[in-house]
């Protein structure tokens, strides 16, 4: 009997080299939130970044979000503006640090945070005394937010940007990789992301001060002395030598599982861009997206339901796009500055398996589900 395999949105990819990076750790003992891996693996992503960033590796994209937050003095009481088309992981740091999170709607040209939106909501928000500390900004689905524009804008008002670049590493903005556009970058290594440490993030930072601060505090904060001695409240997030060494094996196939993702989203492209019901994002002109996730936006949320189901039906995984954070229960009481763009797409949207290590039989079968569900 022939026994199909399940299909899943996004799976790790291995490229052949983490094992042995991983073995470097066991063998030479270091088994530990520091070593050569956490060293190397910074490295190459710092190489990779360029534009003269430092890079601290951590546990989590959510941890290197919360710490980019503490670094730049978010507190109780405050408030920080975040894109509410996102996961919920760009939010609940802000949360963390008792600050309020204020959601903006994204534009439709990229999904991602309206510039005038966010003008909008920092005006609302001073005429009211109440500056917005920070910007959480996001790349959703690996598409570039207009890095210039909301730069341009909190310039004006002196406020600092965090680029949540959890889903956008590969991704390109006029020649400039994401994650190194605006104040503060992150970026996150789990296991659905284009590369992965199996749970892992990084922040990305303009000098070495500001990432031994980052580093200290990640390392819950100790102070010169030979006994433990604290001045600060430190956090446990940085990230084991064992998983860096699986980033360091990562890093040497980065380019081709980018390539690999922007040929899935081609292949989807190509297939069925001839059904006016089913549309795709565009990079726009200067824009270079990693296609981290292939989304479809459909007719109607009867037609999304439908693909979704008869994808499921086959035991192939797909999703609605994120539900926006100013529809979630947990932030129902945070105010909101929407135009009705992340509602929509979250009612009609779907996300297509994205795998890089997807093959042609994988992306047949997928497609032959889908035009048949159109053609029904
Ligand atoms: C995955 C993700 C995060 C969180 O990263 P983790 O490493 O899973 O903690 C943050 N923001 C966005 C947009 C993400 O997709």
């Amino acid at each position: 009997m022939l026994t199909k395999t399940k299909i899943y949105l996004s799976s790790p990819h291995m490229g052949g080299s983490e094992q042995s990076f991983v073995n470097e750790a066991f063998e030479t003992n270091w088994v530990a939130p520091l070593g050569p891996n956490v060293d190397g693996f910074e490295a190459a992503i710092q190489t990779y970044l360029g534009e003269n960033k430092q890079v601290a590796v951590l546990s989590s994209g959510t941890a290197a979000i919360h710490l980019a937050l503490q670094l730049l003095g978010v507190g109780v009481g405050d408030e920080v503006l975040c894109q509410s088309f996102t996961f919920s992981a760009s939010a609940n740091p802000i949360r963390y640090q008792g600050a309020t999170p204020v959601f903006i709607d994204s534009e439709l040209d990229t999904w991602n945070m309206s510039p005038e939106l966010l003008e909008e909501a920092i005006k609302h928000r001073i005429a009211h005394y109440k500056k917005p500390k920070a910007i959480v900004a996001v790349h959703l689905y690996g598409m570039p937010y207009k890095a210039n524009a909301i730069n341009a804008i909190a310039k004006k008002y002196s406020i600092p940007v965090v680029e949540d670049s959890a889903e956008a590493l590969g991704s390109r903005y006029f020649g400039k990789p994401c994650g190194t556009l605006s104040d503060m970058g992150i970026l996150s290594f789990n296991g659905n992301k284009i590369i992965t440490t199996s749970g892992g993030g990084a922040l990305i930072c303009d000098s070495v001060a500001l990432k031994n601060k980052a580093v200290f505090l990640a390392t819950q904060a100790r102070d010169q002395a030979a006994h433990y001695e604290h001045s600060h409240i430190g956090f446990n997030y940085r990230m084991s030598n064992v998983l860096a060494g699986i980033g360091r094996g990562q890093m040497e196939v980065l380019d081709a599982r980018v390539a690999a993702r922007r040929q899935n989203f081609e292949f989807y492209k190509k297939h069925l861009s001839k059904y006016h019901s089913i549309s795709f994002l565009e990079e726009p002109e200067g824009f270079y997206a990693n296609r981290w996730i292939t989304c479809i936006s459909t007719a109607s949320y009867d037609m999304r339901e439908q693909l979704r189901l008869a994808l499921l039906e086959d035991d192939i995984e797909s999703r609605p796009l994120w539900k926006p954070m100013h529809m979630q229960p947990v932030f129902t009481d945070c105010m909101y500055f929407t135009n009705g763009t992340s509602e929509a797409l979250f009612e009609k949207g779907l996300c297509l398996p994205s795998g890089s290590n997807l093959n042609q039989d994988d992306l047949d079968r997928i497609l032959n589900i889908i035009l048949k569900t159109l053609n029904s």
